[in-house]
């Protein structure tokens, strides 16, 4: 942290990293925006209904009653039972949420991150194993969205902008963005959206964009290289919704990693590079570095127009 010079946004994922995302802002409030939230891949260990018990909850998401097949599986019944030993005790959603709403009223720049939907993702026997073995089983959809909606509307209540994970979920993340706008109206407009290492089809994303003038894509090489989806992604966004991350986990490589994003974002785009930082520049001769930065503190600051074209205005509190 000490050698680090850009800021970074650190996101939490689970309820542990949550008290380490708090420490890290408060050891270097300069360098770190905070994020608290709980990411898909981690939303099995949250109970909707907190009175069940440890065995009810998993036993409800992982063999469903209500998929007769699956829960008679015999694999899926010797792995459910070599599983549920190795699984925490579930936490309440109403614990989750007032905790996430005591840190972000904690930090007043907070985001709520990284939270999302993510169809791909398989629960491991050991999460934290060298060689992580993977269950057959997913998380249940109704489930990660449920706990998503109820952490968003928590943002919006409290005005904060949001880095969405979403992977194979191109059309539930479209359905939930129509729901949350028409549900909140001027409230929605005035937080941002950050489609984080964003896999969205570029049809897909240019439909978003169009609709919504709070969204943002941004691209990680660690995620979007994999496919050469990103560079049509980064030819279709509008200059000004454009973001780049790492999305990296060690913090040394952080800026490494953006930088190469920024690379390729001005390749594509055809931008100059900076070479120098200049302070007083026309727009006309703006670097891709100098877009980017616009971009962010326009994510930053919120308050957009809604797609009737009125602009949320800021709300006494
Ligand atoms: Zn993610």
């Amino acid at each position: 942290m000490a050698s680090l010079q850009i800021t970074i946004c650190a996101m939490s994922t689970m309820p542990e990293d949550q008290p380490l995302v708090c420490d890290l802002a408060r050891a270097h409030p300069t360098k770190v925006v905070p994020c608290f939230g709980y990411h898909p891949w981690f939303t099995y260990r949250i109970s909707i209904h907190p009175s069940t018990s440890k065995d009810d909850h998993y036993r409800s998401l992982f063999l469903p009653t209500s998929s007769q097949d699956q829960c008679q599986d015999p694999a899926h019944i010797s792995a459910y039972q070599r599983l549920l030993p190795l699984l925490p005790d579930p936490i309440g959603l109403d614990y989750i949420l007032s905790e996430l709403r005591r840190n972000l009223e904690a930090f007043p720049e907070a985001m709520l991150g990284e939270v999302g939907l993510d169809r791909a993702f398989r629960v491991p026997f050991d999460y934290y194993a060298e060689r992580r073995e993977l269950t057959p089983f997913t998380v249940p959809f109704d489930h990660q969205l449920a706990i998503l909606e109820a952490q968003l509307e928590l943002a919006v209540e409290l005005g904060r902008n949001v880095s969405i994970h979403s992977v194979k979920s191109q059309l539930a993340t479209a359905e939930l963005l129509a729901k949350m706008q028409i549900k909140h109206q001027e409230n929605w407009s005035r937080i941002s959206l950050d489609l984080h290492s964003c896999g969205l089809s570029p049809e897909s994303w240019r439909d978003i964009e169009r609709k919504y003038k709070n969204v943002f894509l941004s691209l990680s090489t660690v995620i979007n290289s994999r496919s050469p989806n990103h560079r049509a992604l980064i030819a279709t966004c509008s200059p000004t919704r454009l973001l780049v991350e790492s999305d990296f986990h060690n913090v040394d490589k952080c800026t490494e990693r953006t930088w190469d994003m920024v690379k390729t974002v001005a390749e594509v785009r055809g931008w100059p590079l900076e070479s120098e930082w200049i302070d007083d520049l026309d727009e006309d001769d703006w670097g891709t570095v100098r877009k980017l930065e616009e971009n962010w503190f326009r994510f930053k600051k919120g308050y957009h127009a809604t797609s009737s074209g009125t602009v949320a205005t800021r709300q006494s509190k």
